[in-house]
């Protein structure tokens, strides 16, 4: 496995690399869900690129870059043993040195939710992705479901500017209880662990409407919030559109369920889909 810090040695390492080519962009932090990315693609190219690269441009000035959880030993030993050739973890300064100016503006699907909580987050996301594209160029790119408006925000970039490569989308990885994987579950104390599952109950439960028929937006989310408990603090429950992010007043599938709640500090986020003919499975909520 090829370690390297520096985009012209990536590039050196990847200059005739068998094709297809996957690219698995991460924060590092490495867990079960970053490692169904990593396997997924593995099973399906050739060659497997990984970035680490904890992205200052994502973050708020006040969020948590700089507590960000930071694990690069143990990263490259998954790395290694999930069969990736080449790992690319620059430096910040190398990846935006003095005088770096251009950025991606994605448009509105970046204007609810996430990018309405964290101003600046998906042009900072864009930007890196858009970077890291241009230095491995492959030919798949694999992110998460979990960031679900990410992957919205991504496919509407890669799209309007004709960027040679497939996003290739992978489901969430959860923990038996429900609560999805995330680098900052880390934060959450025991009694915020116990509590965090709530917020994929409250997706389940908007589900369970839909499926008995439910078509009003805000009846299926009231639905979801009855499952939400005072140790959450709710940033957001809705049902929108998976490629705009646009809520809309009648749930017409496909749809996507998005949840996002704070425990104490920490806000985490998560999402179901609602499939064309989730209203006529006939389950009952
Ligand atoms: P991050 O390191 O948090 O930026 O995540 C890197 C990639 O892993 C992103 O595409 C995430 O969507 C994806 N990811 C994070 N958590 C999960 C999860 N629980 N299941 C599947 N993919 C995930």
């Amino acid at each position: 496995m090829r370690i390297t810090r520096d985009p012209a040695e990536v590039r050196a390492a990847l200059r005739g690399a068998e094709r297809p080519l996957g690219l698995v962009p991460t924060m590092g932090a490495l867990h079960a869900g970053h490692l169904e990315l990593l396997a997924r693609a593995r099973s399906e190219c050739r060659t497997v690129a990984a970035s680490v690269f904890v992205n200052p441009l994502q973050f708020g000035p006040n969020e948590d870059f700089e507590r960000y959880p930071r694990a690069f030993d143990s990263d490259l030993a998954a790395l290694r043993a999930a069969g990736v050739d080449v790992v690319y973890a620059p430096d910040v300064a190398t990846m935006y040195p003095p005088g770096f100016a251009t950025t991606i503006d994605p448009g509105p699907v970046a204007d609810g939710y996430e990018g309405a909580l964290r101003p600046g987050h998906f042009r900072g996301v864009a930007t890196v992705c858009v970077k890291l594209f241009a230095t491995v160029c492959p030919d798949r790119a694999y992110f998460g479901a979990k960031d679900a408006q990410q992957v919205a925000v991504l496919r509407r970039v890669v799209a309007d500017l004709d960027l040679p490569l497939e996003l290739v989308v992978v489901p969430t990885v959860r923990e038996p209880d429900g609560l999805a994987l995330s680098s900052r579950n880390v934060y959450l104390d025991a009694e915020q662990r116990g509590a965090a599952p709530a917020i994929h109950r409250a997706l389940d439960a908007i589900i369970r409407a839909v499926r008995a028929g439910e078509t009003d937006r805000e009846r299926a989310v009231a639905r979801g919030r009855a499952e939400l408990s005072p140790a959450l603090r709710e940033a957001y429950l809705d049902v929108v559109d998976p490629e705009t992010f646009a809520a809309t007043g009648e749930i017409r599938p496909p749809a996507l369920a998005i949840a996002s709640a704070w425990l104490g500090t920490t806000r985490l986020i998560d999402n179901e889909p609602i499939e064309p003919g989730a209203a006529l499975q006939g389950e009952r909520a």
